[in-house]
């Protein structure tokens, strides 16, 4: 938990020195607090109160990276339970599992689309997380060559130290996979595998006192990057699981507790089951997500998932304003007209592009609102419109000069053919869908 200004100040040594740069050590704890200042600035404190300061200020729940080639997938930071008292921070990543008993041929048709799955979602690209390496008796050292040769994501690695070792001789020193497991039976091997390679360890644990028994003998052996891997399997079991290991870490700054979790939807084995299992997982407290069967459908619901829940609520999703073309228009083509939330410029170009018609698109800056919320709140007006048509030059892109209002904001229209006198102002329809029969049949 984050301490207080006067909380900080009792652990300063109250001198009022002013070597810091402020005039009371009261007013230096307050720019602490606020995290605008770091506490090296003052040369007189206790080593007592700085290790008490470094550990109130760390945070709740450990960043764990995992990480290969420009990709990463961060784990932990988050500061609340629940999205709306905040923001969640780390989206969690979806990894694809293979075996190393499997063939390389079998290992790379199964990895490669799952490395060039990329889809667009109202302007952001959604991708899968990474590979998960499971030894099941075969070559792991193979297992993880052949999928470094179809892809570049990040890695889960799982099985014994010895299998471990080889598939980690076979990667890049600059990678961070994530080892797996840590266990009452094999803990000290683990622990000096993660050491020797300075990647994070998964510590798996049947409840939740072994699992904290297990991370502090591991952090004894001096290591400190663990995820945390609940053994159970079931919807409630999971549920159970993730929620007091996140609760404990939050609510009562118990460190122990206070790391990524990791999932194995992908051991029920029933590919419909996984998905329910993973859709829970990504809603509570799951980081790193192991599934064993990739399918665009399932996937494209997943990371939208993850996508609506990782987003800051307070901040609208937006697309920048200015003039967008829709199917290459030209000088005799219509301007259409709507606001920068992204959801609402997607459903208009979504609709035009998807009929072949060409048309320009003015997007106006209305703070990321719809069109109705925007107009409501006065900041989707004829004032503004016309505005934002002079500032991104609408006038030098056609000779036919018609504009297409909203059809919700068709009152409007009146002002707005007094703030742009050269253009005819059209009313549209009030919804996006029926664009395309009114760009055919009207304009
Ligand atoms: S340097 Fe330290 S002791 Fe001096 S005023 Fe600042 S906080 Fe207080």
């Amino acid at each position: 938990m984050a301490l207080s200004g006067i909380e900080i100040y009792q652990l300063l040594p109250k001198t009022n020195c002013k070597e810091c740069g402020f005039p009371t050590c009261l007013a230096f704890a307050m720019k602490l607090a606020a995290k605008q200042v770091e506490l090296d600035k003052c040369p007189d404190v206790s080593e007592e109160s700085r290790a008490k300061l470094a550990e109130a200020s760390a945070p709740p729940v450990r960043p764990i990276l995992v990480k290969s080639n420009g990709h990463e997938v961060k784990g932990g930071n988050e500061v609340v339970m629940f999205r709306h008292k905040k923001k969640f921070f780390s989206p969690p990543g979806l990894f694809i599992r293979v075996y190393d008993d499997q063939s390389v041929d079998a290992i790379k048709a199964k990895v490669q689309p799952v490395d060039e799955y990329v889809v667009d979602y109202v302007g952001m690209d959604l991708s899968m997380g990474g590979i998960a390496v499971q030894a099941q008796g075969g070559d792991f050292g193979a297992a993880v060559e052949a999928v470094r040769s179809a892809t570049t994501l990040p890695l889960i690695l799982i099985g014994d130290a010895g299998e471990l070792k080889e598939g980690l001789e076979k990667l890049d020193a600059d990678e961070t996979p994530l080892l797996c497991h840590a266990t009452n039976e094999n803990w000290e091997a683990m622990a000096d595998l993660a050491k020797e390679y300075e990647v994070p360890l998964s510590v798996a644990a049947d409840n939740v006192d072994e699992m904290v028994a297990l991370v502090e003998k591991l952090g004894d052996a001096e290591l400190e990057d663990f995820v945390l891997s609940p053994t159970q399997r079931t919807m409630l079991g999971t549920l159970t699981a993730n929620t007091t290991i996140r609760r404990t870490a939050l609510q009562e700054t118990f460190r122990p507790l206070g790391f990524p979790i990791l999932n194995f939807p992908g051991d029920v084995g029933d590919p419909i089951r996984e998905v329910s299992l993973a859709m829970q997982a990504i809603g509570k407290y799951g980081s790193y997500i192991v599934l064993d069967n990739f399918d665009k459908a399932t996937a494209y619901s997943m990371l939208v998932l993850i996508a609506n829940i990782y987003t800051d609520p307070q901040e609208p999703i937006q697309v920048t304003p200015g003039i967008y073309e829709l199917n290459e228009p030209g000088p005799e083509d219509p301007f259409l007209v709507t606001t920068n939330f992204s959801i609402t410029y997607f459903s208009v170009a979504n609709e035009v592009e998807s009929v072949g018609i060409p048309a320009w698109l003015l997007v106006t800056d209305s703070e990321g609102m719809s069109v109705l919320t925007a107009w409501a709140a006065g900041k989707f007006d004829a004032e503004i419109i016309a505005k934002d048509a002079k500032r991104f030059g609408a006038d030098d892109k056609v000779t036919k000069k018609r504009i297409v209002l909203p059809g919700h904001t068709a009152v409007l229209s009146g002002e707005l053919e007094e703030e742009l006198p050269d253009w005819a102002v059209k009313v549209g329809p009030k919804e996006a869908v029926d664009l395309p029969s009114y760009l055919k049949e009207v304009i």
